[in-house]
C-alpha cells in the first residue's frame, strides 16, 4: 500500500495519482484522505509533495519515503526525527531543464542582454567589448545531479567551467574544487557565480559577503537552487556598491516573492518565479514508480538523502 501525501490542489493531486494507478498496478496507490484506518496501517511506502508534517505521522508503519522534488530541506529534519529513510527524485530530465536554463541565464550575461535592454530603454547606442566564452569564467557551486549537467553544457558552449562540491571530484574538462581553499582559489577569477546547492546548515547564507569578496569586481551571480543560500542584504550591498554587476534569482527565501519586495525593483537584479527546473509529472512517476518496484523485489531502499549531511 502507497500513499500520495501532498498539500497540492485536488487538480494536481487527481493529475499525479492516475499517473502513479497507470504504472503502479500490482497495488493501491492513494491519498492520504482516501485511506481508511486499516489502509493508513498498511501503508508502507510514502510519495510526498510538500506534505504536512501531521500527515506523515498518519502512517505508523512507513518504511520509507519517495519526494517527488529534487529539494528536500524542508523533509529531512521530520523525516530524520521519525528514523525514516528519504529518497529524493534525480531525474535525467530535470537535469536537463536545469542545465538548459543555466545555459540561457549564463549566455543572457555574457552576452550583455541586460545591459542592452537599459540602454534601448536610454536610447543609447554603446557596443560593449565581445568577450569569447573560453575566456569567461563560469563557476558552479554544487556538482551534484544537477550542477554536473550544466557545467557538461556550458563546456560544450566553450565556456571556461569550474565547479565546487563537498567532495572531491573529477570531471573532464572542468576544473573540479572542493574545501574552503579550493572555493577561494576558484571564486578569485569567476565572472558568472551559479548556485546549484542544497539547502543545508552548512550552506545557509554562504553567498555572504565574505563569498562575495573574493569574487572580482563586476561578477554575476546566478541562483536557481535555494534563497536561504544568499544573504540577501549582503547581495544589495554587493549589487548597490558595483561588485557585483548583476544578479539572476529563480528562488527566494520567501515564495512567491511577495509584492513588496526590494527585489522586483532592483535594476540589477533579474527575477524568476522558480522556473528553472520544474519537476516532469510523467519521467517523474515513471523514476519513483521504478524505484519502488525495485524495493518490492530487492527488499533495498534506493540511495537517499543523508540525514547528517541534510541532503
Ligand atoms: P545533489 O545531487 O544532492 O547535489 C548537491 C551538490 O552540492 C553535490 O555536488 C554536493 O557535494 C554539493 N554540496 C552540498 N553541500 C555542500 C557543501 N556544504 N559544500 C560544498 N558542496 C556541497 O542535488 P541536485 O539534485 O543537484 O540539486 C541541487 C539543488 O537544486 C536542490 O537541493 C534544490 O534545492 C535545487 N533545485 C532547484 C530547482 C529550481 O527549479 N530552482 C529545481 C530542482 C532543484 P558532493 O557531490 O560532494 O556530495
Amino acid at each position: 500500500m502507497i500513499a500520495l501525501v501532498t498539500q497540492l490542489s485536488d487538480q494536481d493531486n487527481q493529475y499525479w495519482l492516475s499517473l502513479f494507478q497507470a504504472i503502479i498496478l500490482d497495488e493501491k496507490v492513494l491519498l492520504l484522505s482516501q485511506m481508511s484506518e486499516q489502509d493508513k496501517q498498511k501503508c508502507d511506502i510514502a510519495i510526498l509533495a510538500n506534505p504536512r508534517f501531521s500527515d506523515i505521522e498518519q502512517l505508523p508503519n512507513l518504511s520509507w519515503a519517495h519526494s517527488l522534488w529534487a529539494g528536500v530541506e524542508s523533509l529531512v529534519e521530520p523525516m530524520g526525527k521519525l528514523g525514516l529513510p528519504l529518497v529524493k527524485l534525480t531525474d535525467p530530465k530535470l537535469s536537463l531543464a536545469m542545465a538548459e536554463a543555466v545555459l540561457a541565464w549564463s549566455l543572457y550575461l555574457h552576452r550583455d542582454m541586460h545591459k542592452y535592454a537599459k540602454q534601448q530603454s536610454q536610447k543609447s547606442w554603446h557596443q560593449i567589448e565581445y568577450i569569447e566564452p573560453q575566456n569567461r569564467h563560469i563557476s558552479i557551486l554544487g556538482l551534484g545531479a544537477l550542477g554536473q549537467k550544466a557545467a557538461k553544457v556550458l563546456k560544450e558552449q566553450g565556456f571556461n567551467v569550474s565547479g565546487w562540491s563537498y567532495s572531491k571530484k573529477r570531471l573532464e574538462n572542468i576544473a573540479c574544487y572542493h574545501g574552503q581553499d579550493g572555493l577561494q582559489a576558484m571564486l578569485k577569477d569567476t565572472h558568472i557565480l551559479v548556485c546549484l546547492l542544497p539547502l543545508t546548515s552548512d550552506t545557509q547564507d554562504l553567498i555572504n559577503k565574505d563569498l562575495i569578496d573574493l569574487l572580482p569586481r563586476g561578477a554575476q551571480i546566478i541562483n536557481f537552487a535555494r534563497g536561504g543560500i544568499v544573504n540577501d542584504k549582503d547581495l544589495f550591498n554587493a549589487l548597490d556598491s558595483g561588485k557585483l554587476d548583476h544578479a539572476v534569482l529563480d528562488v527566494f527565501a520567501q515564495e512567491p516573492l511577495p509584492s513588496n519586495s526590494a527585489f522586483w525593483k532592483h535594476e540589477k537584479i533579474t527575477v524568476l518565479p522558480h522556473i528553472s527546473a520544474q519537476t516532469n509529472p510523467t519521467s517523474a512517476s515513471k523514476i519513483v514508480a521504478s524505484n519502488i518496484a525495485n524495493y518490492r523485489k530487492t527488499g533495498l531502499i534506493p540511495d537517499g538523502v543523508n540525514a547528517k549531511k541534510g541532503y
